[in-house]
């Protein structure tokens, strides 16, 4: 499928689009004016547009379900009615609102100037402003909405009727003037649109740039990297022609320019035909993770002992060595064992040695991702079909346990590398990498159904889109 501009992904996903208006914190101080901020600021005539929400899934009515799943939920405050407070009766003044950006080297007091407000005006609203907001946060690129008022008595004079500006992403400072004369200052909490955003794309330079070319927000792009670290080797791996596909929580501004990648629900890549998924699901004790379809845990772990029946006969760390006679060091754990004896991949990866490595003797050394590799050495024999830039699966058979090299014995020597030092193989940190079984099993089935199902949804918004837009 093509790559998706921005404005074409916009197009077709806002029917998506759901807003949750996050309470107006302090709105009721404020007085709606006709003329509301350009980005809708917490009006909710601003949103309502683009906020008819469709279903999650068929038959949950017209309420935007949450996704279970999505802990962004639960980091955003909970969803409120935007209040919207009486308009304030406005007979005799026209009020004109100016979005106007901050330049290197403006003052608020110089913006306020420029728009031609009077300096004691200008004064007294920044001091009311100082309650809530220090100006001197203001930076270059930073939008501000003016609001300017002319008396209809004297047509001359513009007068202040209140300001705006976005603090950070999800929080807005507001000034508006009060039936007193002077002005009141307030924080408000932003409404913000949260949709589920389906963005895919064909890797032709850099996965970066591929994703980045279908909008996925940097954090969301550094998150995908995390999930699929243990399978995929993202400097060595990629490949022209490699596919992704990435469902996930988009969080922006009614304005949509800032956006903000919530949760990762389902990713996949197709890598040299090799097919990888990965759905979030959160097992009843709590704890959220991403499982391929079959329920199988994405994160994976090495084995700490590749080889059957083995007694560890020599642990990592400083010791005599037994044919040498010296101390030094020894980057590895040994595992006795008959001669023949099976030896295991560790875990899923590429083959990067395999051959005859002087002290080390029959030797094989697997890349598993962009972090570990793990050799094996003294094999009597490396198995057949295992060899440079052959893919092995954890626990397929790479060798037989013998004493080739410099050994006293037959062993297994095995190494982890991390970062391509040598690290203890016994002390490596250890994930869950379990199936789900039982109730989770059944329930992980119906959310897998479920993500399916929106997935199919918005690729069909998304091809009618492009085909309405050809
Ligand atoms: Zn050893």
């Amino acid at each position: 499928m093509a790559l998706l501009s921005r404005n074409s992904a916009h197009r077709m996903l806002l029917p998506a689009a759901v807003v949750l208006a996050i309470g107006v914190a302090g709105g009721a101080l404020l007085l709606e004016r006709p003329a509301a901020p350009p980005d809708g600021g917490a009006t909710p005539q601003a949103t309502r547009n683009e906020a008819a929400p469709i279903p999650l899934t068929a038959g949950h009515g017209e309420n935007w379900e949450p996704v279970p799943g999505f802990e962004a939920a639960a980091t955003l405050p909970d969803p409120t009615p935007s209040v919207a407070a009486a308009p304030m009766p406005l007979p005799s003044r026209a009020v004109i609102a100016r979005e106007v950006e901050v330049r290197r080297g403006d003052t608020l007091m110089e913006i306020l100037l420029r728009l031609g407000i009077p300096r004691a005006q200008a004064h007294e609203a920044i001091a009311s402003l100082r309650e809530v907001y220090d100006p001197r946060r203001l930076r270059p690129g930073q939008y501000l909405t003016v609001e300017l008022e002319r008396l209809r008595s004297e047509e001359k004079e513009l007068r202040l009727a209140g300001l705006s500006l976005a603090v950070d992403f999800a929080t807005r400072v507001r000034l508006a003037r009060t039936d007193a004369g002077g002005f009141e200052a307030a924080t408000l909490e932003r409404p913000l649109l949260r949709r589920p955003a389906l963005a895919s794309g064909t890797i032709s330079g850099s996965l970066y740039k591929a994703a980045g070319a279908a909008g996925v927000p940097g954090r969301t792009l550094a998150e995908l990297v995390r999930l699929f670290s243990w399978d995929i080797d993202f400097q060595r791996d990629i490949r022209p022609g490699d596919r992704f596909t990435i469902l996930y929580e988009e969080v922006s501004t009614p304005d949509r320019r800032q956006r903000r990648g919530g949760a990762i629900l389902y990713a996949a890549f197709e890598l040299g035909g090799e097919r990888l998924t990965a759905y979030r699901f959160t097992r009843r004790d709590g704890t959220t993770g991403y499982y391929d379809r079959s329920g199988k845990s994405v994160r994976k772990s090495l084995m700490r002992t590749p080889v059957d029946g083995a007694r560890l006969s020599s642990r990592f760390g400083k010791r005599r060595h037994p044919v040498l006679g010296y101390t030094r060091m020894h980057k590895g754990v040994d595992f006795a064992a008959p001669r023949g004896t099976p030896i295991y991949a560790a875990g899923d990866g590429t083959v990067t040695f395999a051959g005859r490595n002087k002290g080390y003797g029959n030797y094989v050394r697997i890349r598993h991702n962009g972090t570990y590799t793990t050799a094996y050495a003294h094999m009597q024999r490396i198995a057949k079909g295992i060899r440079r830039g052959v893919r092995v699966r954890q626990g397929q058979v790479i060798g037989y346990v013998g004493a080739t090299g410099l050994v006293t014995g037959s062993h297994l020597h095995y190494e982890v590398l991390r970062d391509g030092r040598q690290v203890n193989p016994l002390k490596l940190k250890q994930v869950a990498a379990d199936a789900l079984r039982g109730a989770d099993r059944v329930a992980f089935a119906r959310r897998v159904a479920e993500i399916d199902a929106l997935r199919a949804r918005l690729a069909e918004e998304r091809m009618v889109a492009e085909a309405r837009a050809d």
